[in-house]
């Protein structure tokens, strides 16, 4: 199997990658390396490229004899895409848009595809399943869902077979330790609280203290980049072995709150993490916890990471190995 993986130089997808690579799949990353680095890839073909450049994919597509794609490329931060929805329509809607254009014209109907808890917004019940209502409360979710609108449209229409996956948060690192987190500039939450507490940063602000939770601070589901990147292998063995398509939310089904993750990182690093109540983030839903039974029963996907200090443990690595991240 060929494989193009576009965004494949980021963090979830350079994780995806090498879980792909050791099924002795051709991977072949597809990154026009703005939000990505060339230093993420280390085995697999680099293609520097654009998912608006319709002729650089094309050769890419053909001359590598891709048959189907995995497709990170995106932008993915709530807040950035409240102030600027243009760029996240932009890129991933008519970017998405333009991808399979290609993809139809050469033939390539099988896709993966990255969409995000942000589809649901604000859920009506704490654990939410691929069947609860889809109510963005941020442009961000709103281009995703946009998105996974068109693929049901395409796969109807066209042929099209791609699976949907929902990530809830993802964190953590490699145990390899070469790969990892590192945006520029960096928005999430984990490694914000462990550059914090190395000192790198003026201290964690957190979002919010009156949200209703137990307390106050926002509740996501964590959940580990390899565990993640496992269900895109399986998600791909499926489309190849005739699976509808389909979506998927992939979260460990446990959620802790901003305090909870500040106190994990703590016992993780013995360090403390200076902190300052902030303004709610705007757009950012209350509480985001994952019903993943779908993705276990159908493709027998199985986290391995289910404790968050051990999941942080691995960011930590990271962290403390590259300060600077693959500039470093
Ligand atoms: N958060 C925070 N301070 C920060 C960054 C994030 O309090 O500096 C909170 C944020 O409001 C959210 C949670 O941490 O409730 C996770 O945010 P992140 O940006 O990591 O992921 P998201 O849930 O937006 O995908």
């Amino acid at each position: 199997m060929n494989i193009l993986v576009t965004g494949g130089a980021g963090y979830i997808g350079s994780h995806t990658v090498r879980l792909l690579e050791k099924t002795g799949s051709r991977v072949i990353v597809y990154d026009n390396l703005v939000t990505g680095h060339q230093a993420a890839v280390k085995n697999s073909v680099l293609i520097k490229g654009d998912i608006f450049d319709s002729e650089r994919l094309t050769d890419t597509i053909k001359c590598y004899s891709i048959s189907s794609v995995v497709h990170f490329a995106a932008y993915s931060l709530v807040g950035v895409s409240m102030a600027k929805p243009q760029d996240y329509y932009h890129n991933n809607v008519a970017g998405t848009l333009n991808l399979l254009d290609v993809m139809l014209e050469n033939g390539v109907k099988k896709l993966v595809f990255s969409s995000t808890a942000a589809v649901y917004g604000e859920p009506e019940k704490s654990l939410i399943t691929e069947e609860s209502i889809k109510n963005p409360t941020n442009v961000y979710g709103r281009t995703k869902l946009i998105m996974e609108n068109a693929m049901a449209d395409y796969s109807r229409a066209y042929g099209l077979t791609y699976i949907a996956l929902r990530y809830f948060n993802a964190c953590g690192a490699d145990a390899a330790g070469d790969i990892g987190e590192d945006h520029q500039p960096e928005t999430h939450l984990i490694p914000l609280v462990l550059k914090a507490c190395q000192g790198k940063t003026k201290g964690l602000s957190i979002f919010g203290e009156d949200y209703p939770t137990k307390d106050g601070t926002c509740v996501r589901d964590y959940i580990h980049v390899n565990d993640l990147g496992q269900a895109h292998v399986l998600a791909l063995a499926a489309l190849y072995n005739g699976h509808g398509s389909d979506v998927y939310n992939l979260g460990n089904g446990n959620g802790f709150t901003v305090r909870e993750i500040i106190a994990a990182a703590e016992a993780v690093t013995g360090l403390t993490v200076p902190q300052t109540v902030a303004a709610r983030r705007v757009g950012d839903p209350a509480v985001l916890v994952a019903g993943a039974d779908k993705i276990r029963q159908d493709l027998g996907w199985q986290p391995r990471y289910t404790d968050i200090k051990q999941i942080i443990a691995t960011a930590w690595r990271w962290h403390q190995a590259h300060p600077d991240g693959f500039a470093g």
